[in-house]
């Protein structure tokens, strides 16, 4: 097949999202299994849809458009751009949404469509990426106010997001005041809300310590299912995190010093490189660069062997400790954390192979 070259465990996928829907149905919650990470692979995306998802979860339109086969609700889960409202009516049932422009658009294409849409109001408890901040009640009330005049949108629930951009961690207070903050809409307009939608993977942890109110009956679920870890990305005990490799080829070896010679100016990323003296090392290049995976994102399964850094397409290892006798056209394998199989998904240089 040809390196680079991520391979993907797609039965320990299966195996982790049963688990996952198993756990969360007992609790009555439904699982919208997040898939954006894989790039709208196809046999991934079986492997999470036969693992018992009841909704499939994607941040683009273009990978839910891949998805019509699947008898599932589609939900986007990134804040809709105004400008795919229609794709969006077209292609998907359900998206979190935080602007009232953008929801106006939506209706506008949902009543040509006639269909009745669904949205899940975000409400920001702390993270400040998407979603009203929970504390501008009135910006909420507003919305909500003008969600419930538009005839072919429904407001089906109130969510939020947590652990991605400010690396706020769910706990029992910000995700009650969630449930504070649709209990209020209810009683205030005199409405059923039936989802609170209430965070992702980072979620797990408190969900099985029983400190997740009762009341959030959804989870959006991705990397838990794709790698098995979860909040602080440490492994969910009994999933599999051994899911992922990539593999990449050994195109030169040599002895070099430790440090460059000549004054250091930066590397070709604009940063000043540090390097520590350990003498001469024996360092291989691997054909595989930041355009495809970016170093810090790549753990050697020989724990012998050292990430050194990379360029664009070249990784530099010293493999001077190493027990094997690496030669030319050998294959290093490495473990990939979660940006590194964002990234290595997306490049179209990275071969795929789904066991
Ligand atoms: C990516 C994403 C998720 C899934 O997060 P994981 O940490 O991968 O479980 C859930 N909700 C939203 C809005 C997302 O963008």
């Amino acid at each position: 097949m040809g390196y680079p070259m991520l391979e993907i465990n797609s039965s320990k996928i299966k195996e982790n999202t049963k688990l996952i829907v198993d756990e969360c149905h007992k609790r009555g919650i439904q699982v919208a299994g997040v898939t954006k990470v894989f790039a709208g692979y196809e046999r991934i995306v079986r492997a999470i849809v036969d693992g018992g998802i009841d909704i499939i979860a994607d941040s683009r339109i273009e990978n839910l458009k891949k998805f019509k086969k699947y008898d599932l609700p589609k939900m986007l889960i990134r804040i809709p751009m105004k400008s795919q409202a229609r794709e969006i009516i077209n292609y998907s049932d359900i998206a979190l949404v935080s602007e009232f422009d953008t929801i106006k658009e939506l209706q506008k294409y949902a009543k040509k469509e006639n269909k009745k849409y669904k949205i899940i109001l975000m409400v920001d408890v702390g993270d400040l990426r998407e979603g009203i901040f929970y504390k501008e009640k009135q910006e909420i009330y507003e919305t909500v106010k003008k969600i419930l005049e538009l005839s072919n949108i429904e407001l089906h629930g109130i969510g939020t997001n947590l652990c991605c951009y400010g690396g706020v961690i769910p706990t029992k207070d910000n995700l009650t005041e969630l449930v504070g903050v649709k209990k209020d809409l209810e009683n205030y307009f005199n409405i059923r809300i039936p989802i609170i939608s209430g965070g992702n993977s980072e979620n797990i942890q408190i969900m099985r310590m029983n400190e997740m109110p009762m009341e959030i009956n959804q989870l959006r679920i991705g990397v838990a299912l794709a790698m098995g870890i979860g909040l602080y990305d440490k492994p969910i005990e009994g999933l599999n995190t051994d899911t992922i490799k990539l593999y990449a080829e050994i195109v030169e070896i040599k002895v070099k010093p430790s440090v460059p010679i000549g004054t250091i100016g930066i590397d070709a990323f604009g940063a000043k490189p540090q390097f520590e003296d350990r003498g001469f090392r024996k360092r291989a290049i691997c054909a595989l660069g930041r355009q495809d995976v970016y170093p810090e994102f790549l753990q050697p399964i020989d724990e012998k062997i050292k990430v050194l850094g990379s360029s664009s397409d070249h990784l530099i290892i010293d493999i001077t400790d190493s027990d094997k006798e690496l030669r030319i056209g050998d294959v290093i394998e490495f473990r990939v954390l979660y940006g590194g199989l964002l990234s290595a998904m997306t490049s179209k240089y990275v071969k795929k192979k789904v066991l």
